[in-house]
């Protein structure tokens, strides 16, 4: 997804935190709490928020340890009618499932043409049944909430909670903080925004943070620094384990180095990642329809070519961009956009891959209107061809040596 720099492997392989067991007493790994106490440090510092978990293994994880702390948080004040979770229609796929299985019953509303929430189908489901409302903002088209403040107003007014999905927290870096629109729990995905290589599986971490009035609430244990020592801490409340030890350590250490080689210069992420995508999206918007003509934040996504009459779809684009070496981008997300193509560069592209970009997505283009055949037959220079995709779930070949 993005520039992940190798020196944070090396890093995360030395010695001291590669071999270090997780039994160690904290008197003999104070290297190791110090880079979590740190990296909480720079995490609360860009988001806005008091403290984080560093838990949850992903970010679905994440969100799942959220909600149970939202859950936990209106049962200690005894309010049990609260079994409501609000999830915007345009909201990624694991909002609702995690909700679900969290126990809560799922609340859709509806979005604006634009992906933004409708404040009035957004008040037309307020109640004192509500617990929560799981938010991304900007959005999955890539546009920013305007009326966020006036949302999370409505939704602490009636006593709910307001969880703030960070996969994506790169538009918003050294611009704005969740904190600040009055979020109380957010998750990051670390290995989609500070630099660890995601797909494949894994490993990546979804640290949980939350405001200063839900921090007892948290899985134990957290570490805290008191007179130049760093020692473990069993919240109050917690919520109890969600996992084995402390996460994925090692993506912590990963994101830890990140920031720091980032040091002051993430001021400047959220400005480029932004500029990136308004790049790519005037340069493609002559070809590609775009699902919303406004300026977008991080994401920006295209409703498929806009001459349709050839019948190539975005599925067809997306394979034909195997053959020129481009790893497509997420398609048919969010579902709210029919032919969906969401395309984000983040802030480490630079100008001469972006132009690559631009350049094969405008040849495929021209080749749809040219030889639509080509690119519904593509991918042609792959190892395999077009796959059958429910044969391809149901029965996985995992390896070039089990091919026929
Ligand atoms: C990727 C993503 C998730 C899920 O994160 P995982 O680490 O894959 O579990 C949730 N929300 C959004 C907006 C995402 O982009």
């Amino acid at each position: 997804m993005k520039y992940n720099p190798k020196i944070n492997e090396a890093i995360a392989n030395l010695p001291g935190f590669h071999n270090i067991h997780p039994l160690t007493p904290p008197q003999y790994a104070q290297g190791a709490l110090e880079v979590i106490y740190e990296t909480d440090r720079m995490l609360a510092d860009v988001t806005g928020m008091d403290n984080f978990t560093f838990a949850p293994f992903a970010g679905a994880h994440g969100e799942l340890v959220g909600l149970w702390i939202i859950k936990k948080y209106h049962q200690l004040r005894e309010d049990y009618k609260r079994t409501k979770i609000i999830v915007p229609d345009s909201a990624h796929g694991t909002n609702p499932a995690s909700a679900a299985v969290a126990g809560f019953d799922v609340i859709e509303v509806k979005s604006n043409p634009d992906g933004t929430v409708n404040i009035d189908s957004l008040k037309s489901v307020l109640s004192d049944e509500i617990a929560g409302i799981m938010l991304t903002n900007p959005n999955t088209l890539g546009i920013f909430e305007p009326d966020i403040l006036t949302m999370s107003k409505l939704i602490h007014d009636i006593g709910g909670l307001l969880y703030y999905d960070g996969a994506n927290l790169n538009p918003l870096l050294g611009v704005a903080k969740p904190g600040m629109m009055g979020f109380d729990i957010i998750h990051l995905n670390v290995h989609k925004t500070f630099s660890t290589p995601h797909g494949g599986g894994g490993p990546g971490a979804g640290p949980v943070g939350v405001v200063s009035h839900l921090k007892d609430y948290l899985p134990g244990p957290v570490v805290i620094k008191e007179d130049e020592e760093y020692r473990f801490l069993e919240p109050k409340h917690s919520i109890g384990k969600v996992g084995q030890f402390f996460g994925n350590f090692s993506v912590v250490v990963k994101t830890n180095a990140y920031l720091k080689t980032l040091g002051n210069k993430i001021k400047n992420l959220g400005k480029l990642a932004v500029l990136n995508t308004n790049y790519l999206k005037e340069s493609l918007k002559d070809d590609y329809l775009l699902a919303v003509d406004k300026i977008c934040m991080h994401e920006v996504v295209f409703d498929g070519l806009i001459d349709k009459s050839s019948g190539v779809k975005t599925l067809d684009i997306a394979k034909r961009l195997l053959d020129y070496g481009v790893h497509p981008p997420t398609i048919y997300f969010p579902l709210i956009v029919k032919e969906a193509m969401m395309i984000e560069p983040v802030e480490t592209e630079s100008k001469e891959t972006l132009d690559h970009f631009i350049e094969i997505m405008k040849v495929i283009a021209k080749e749809a209107r040219e030889n639509p055949e080509i690119v519904k037959s593509a991918p042609h220079r792959t190892v395999v061809r077009r796959l059958d995709e429910v044969l391809a779930v149901r029965k996985p070949i995992l390896k070039y040596s089990d091919l026929e």
